[in-house]
């Protein structure tokens, strides 16, 4: 159905905030008004969770994330920047591999089981979008996705 990701993605940080805030971090964010797409809002929501979630994990105290959303042609585009931990170059390539964790994230304290990522690429295919990381060691991370935006049924 006709999701508005504008909302949606409003609603899931207004939950993650208290947590970058009691954590000492800073969650930005700058949404254009009423993006629609069409797809499962529940699948799209974990999308988007699975990513916050990485966030706040591979960020540290004084670190920011920001969420953009915005319109591109006939897409979508969310952009979800940080400037935590970062991934290394011999990694980035393997991040969306079930199971695969980074030799930095393993040395954090918080867990995880490597599956987000892959879990969040094949709901962000089915909704025949695309999903791309830039990251650097030690400067941050930066996941690009893009939807194709609703359109009216003729
Ligand atoms: P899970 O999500 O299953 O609890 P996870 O977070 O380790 O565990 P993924 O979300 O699939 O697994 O991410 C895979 C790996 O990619 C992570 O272990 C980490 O090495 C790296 N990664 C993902 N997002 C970031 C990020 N924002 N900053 C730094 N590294 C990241
Ligand atoms: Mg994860």
């Amino acid at each position: 159905s006709k999701v508005n990701l504008t909302e949606l993605i409003t609603n899931i940080m207004d939950g993650f905030e208290p947590l970058f805030l009691s954590d000492g971090k800073i969650l930005l964010d700058d949404l254009a008004k009423d993006v629609f797409v069409y797809g499962d809002s529940d699948r799209l929501n974990q999308v988007l969770v699975n990513i916050l979630s990485n966030a706040l994990k591979y960020t540290d105290e004084g670190d920011s994330v920001e969420v953009v959303l915005r319109e591109k042609k006939k897409t979508a585009e969310i952009i979800i920047k940080d400037n935590g931990i970062g991934i290394e170059k011999k990694d980035i390539p393997y991040v969306f591999e079930r199971f695969y964790r980074s030799d930095l994230s393993r040395n954090r304290s918080t867990g995880g089981k490597g599956i987000g990522l892959t879990i969040t690429r094949s709901l962000v295919e089915a909704h025949q979008g695309t999903i791309e990381v830039e990251s650097e060691s030690g400067k941050g991370t930066t996941m690009t996705i893009i939807l194709p935006l609703y359109t009216a049924p003729e």
